[in-house]
């Protein structure tokens, strides 16, 4: 009895249907998602030509039965759904029955099947959705799919298709993605003759993240853990979609629905361009959607500068009926029937994680690590222009009141940390040191093992042994800082410092305002900010625009401990101000907030502007550099700092602490 069936027409209209064949990587993606459903454990991508000349998919899955292989040539022929109410709980990656023979209306294609059911399989050759053959054939268990011409007979489509370097970015883009997504299978890639991925099973996402990325990923990644949230259902449930509103639910549904989210995230220094590094998968499925999007990046508010992106691998996971995902033909678009829910759980968990693992910086300087696999360094992913092509920009606020210090060369901000061979993981700041010296730690967990002993004591015997476990276990973590002994400063404006694990250096200026940034935030959100009135009234001469500015945010101002008051046309007299604040700064401080008000889209939202004012506080009352402190003063700062939330990056952004472990120092010196 086959599996395959078309659906009704009451079902197949009810389908968010649409074209899914775009270019080459679309192709693959259906065909990896079928190989995927076919539960395979190996699956082997061969393309030629950015895949426009050949496009191969072999899968060692459940294959097709014969009278299957036939039926999946029809539109809407599918095993993987049989009502409308399958609808509302999809499961398998695949439902809409329309690849297959899009793909093969749109090409030449070969089918090569066979199932565990049948002794034989079943070879099915379709050119432009004709078939031309189909017959039994001697094949080993599982699918193999070549397409080849594709868009023959339509050049219209080819037309459109970019260089085959491009098209081959998307396909490889992809096929890696799969791979993280599905660590304990197999996944190759290749494109001719150059093997561009190729990864075996592993247990676990991290292994798989170090087989993709290389080592110095694992470095800059932070992994979530499992974070699990349960929605406890309301006594009403609304259908997702309004495509299937029709149907009701079933009365007897489970009251909790739990959430999990699993994946890693990067180190707040580890700052991109565009969101090309934030891969998101729903329930399996590789999907872009700004809800998360925005959750991810509200976790990192004031952690990273608005302009900047961070890297995610994030895995969503629950029940079915929680996510619609037959709202966009290329199913990578979902909606979530809880969406508000949804949000806060990714960003709190994202922001909590932040939090306590408080990720150290480590010196950028000249590592050497396993490089990541050609597939993930090729620069494109359909997925992610698509968002960059509609994503509305982000609400930027504090970025550009980023607080410049005189210790910035011109022209170095942002100037990428020295790490050609990795673009995926560019540190950017701080720059690279002049000198470079061989820091190459293996990664923590992945390393293959201690060093040989031999090679130790080889090393060592002139110079004093040092036995290998005195090495502390890095600490990655700036939850170390209150036990630091500051050393000294570095040009009156670095805390140099020595810890259980190597030396670290502290930004003192960006440190202190993080502690006052918080200190700013909490007094602001108990309504208690401490003021301090001026002896004389500080009179500003404001412009047309930052009059109009001061008055939709005066009350937000005067809630944020400055007094003013409009003193005669565009003047305004300043009576208090933040007790942090000096006189002497009231003004710049004023206009910057004005300027923070001015750039900020109306609709953007009044916390964004709250944090904007408390960063402004902050970065103008904090120590400046070039400042010289004492021991006390020092300790005190590292103590503080140990105390914040975020000890991380200032709030616009910047690296507070870097880290140089007893490892690296070790190696420097070549004594392990
Ligand atoms: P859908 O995946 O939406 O069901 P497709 O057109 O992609 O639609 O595939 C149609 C059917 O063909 C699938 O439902 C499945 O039963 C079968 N099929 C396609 N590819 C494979 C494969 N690699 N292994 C086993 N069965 C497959
Ligand atoms: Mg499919």
């Amino acid at each position: 009895m086959g599996r395959i069936r078309v659906l009704p027409d009451q079902v197949a209209n009810k389908i968010a249907a649409g074209e899914v064949v775009e270019r080459p990587a679309s192709v693959v993606k259906e065909l990896l998602e079928n190989s995927l459903d076919a539960n395979a454990a190996e699956v082997r991508i061969e393309v030629e030509s950015g895949g426009r000349r050949l496009i191969r998919i072999a899968d060692d899955g459940g294959g097709m039965l014969r009278d299957d292989a036939l039926l999946a040539f029809e539109r809407h022929a599918t095993s993987k759904l049989r009502d409308v109410k399958d609808l509302l709980s999809i499961s398998t990656l695949g439902f809409r029955g329309e690849a297959l023979p899009s793909i093969a209306s749109v090409s030449r294609l070969l089918l090569e099947t066979r199932s565990e059911e049948e002794t034989t399989g079943t070879s099915i050759e379709i050119a432009g959705g004709k078939m031309l053959r189909c017959e039994e054939s001697a094949l080993g268990r599982g699918t193999t799919v070549t397409v080849r011409d594709l868009f023959y007979n339509v050049p219209a489509r080819k037309k459109f298709l970019r260089t085959d370097q491009t098209e081959l970015a998307h396909v490889a883009s992809l096929v890696t993605h799969y791979s993280l997504a599905h660590p304990g299978k197999t996944f190759r890639l290749a494109s001719g003759a150059t093997e561009l991925l190729s990864v075996t099973p592993v247990a676990e996402l991290k292994e798989r993240v170090y087989q993709v990325f290389g080592s110095q990923a694992l470095d800059d990644l932070v992994e979530i853990g499992v974070r699990e949230k349960e929605l406890l259902l309301p006594a009403a449930s609304v259908p997702p979609s309004a495509a299937i509103a029709d149907y009701r639910a079933e009365p007897d549904e489970p009251p909790t629905r739990t959430f999990r989210l699993t994946g890693f995230f990067s180190r707040p220094q580890v700052q991109k361009g565009n969101r090309n590094s934030i891969f998101i998968f729903v329930n399996g499925r590789l999907i872009r959607d700004r809800l998360l999007l925005h959750a991810l990046s509200s976790a990192y508010h004031n952690l990273i500068p608005p302009s900047a992106f961070p890297f995610a691998l994030l895995f969503l996971e629950c029940a079915p009926e929680e996510v619609d995902v037959n709202v966009h033909p290329s199913k990578t678009e979902v909606r979530f029937r809880h969406s508000s829910f949804v949000h806060d759980f990714v960003r709190d968990a994202i922001r909590e994680r932040l939090i306590e693992s408080r990720p150290a910086p480590a010196f950028p300087a000249g590592r050497v690590s396993e490089a990541p696999q050609p597939a993930a360094a090729l620069p494109y992913s359909e997925f992610s222009q698509m968002i960059e092509n509609q994503a509305p920009p982000e609400g930027g606020l504090a970025g550009e009141s980023a607080c410049p210090t005189s210790m910035e060369a011109p022209g170095e901000k942002g100037r990428p940390g020295g790490l050609p061979h990795l673009p995926e993981f560019t540190l950017r700041p701080p720059p690279a040191p002049a000198q470079r010296l061989d820091f190459s730690a293996p990664p923590i967990e992945m390393a293959a093992g201690p060093p040989p002993s031999g090679k130790l004591s080889r090393h060592l015997d002139m110079h004093g042994e040092f036995p290998a476990d005195a090495v502390p276990p890095p600490e990655m973590s700036l939850s170390v800082l209150s036990d630091l002994r500051p050393l000294g400063q570095i040009h009156e404006s670095f805390i140099v410092a020595a810890g259980r694990d190597g030396l670290w250096i502290i930004d003192q200026h960006v440190a202190h305002e993080r502690i006052l940034f918080e200190q700013v935030v909490k007094q602001r959100a108990a309504g208690r900010v401490e003021m301090q009135r001026l002896l004389m009234p500080l009179i500003v001469q404001l412009t047309a625009e930052q009059q109009i500015d001061y008055a939709r945010i005066a009350d937000e101002l005067h809630a944020s401990g400055f007094e003013t008051e409009p003193f005669g046309n565009r003047t305004l007299a300043v009576k208090a101000a933040p007790a942090a604040v000096s006189a002497s700064d009231l003004e710049k401080i004023l206009f910057e907030i004005l300027e923070i008000a001015e750039g900020e889209p109306r609709n953007a939202s009044l916390d964004d502007l709250r944090r904007g004012i408390c960063a402004s506080i902050a970065c103008r009352a904090a120590i400046k550099i070039n400042t010289r402190l004492d021991a006390a003063k020092m300790e005190w700062l590292l103590r503080a700092l140990a105390a914040t939330d975020c000890p991380m990056s200032c709030p616009h952004g910047r690296p507070i602490a870097l880290h140089y472990s007893t490892r690296e120092v070790l190696k420097a010196f070549h004594r392990i």
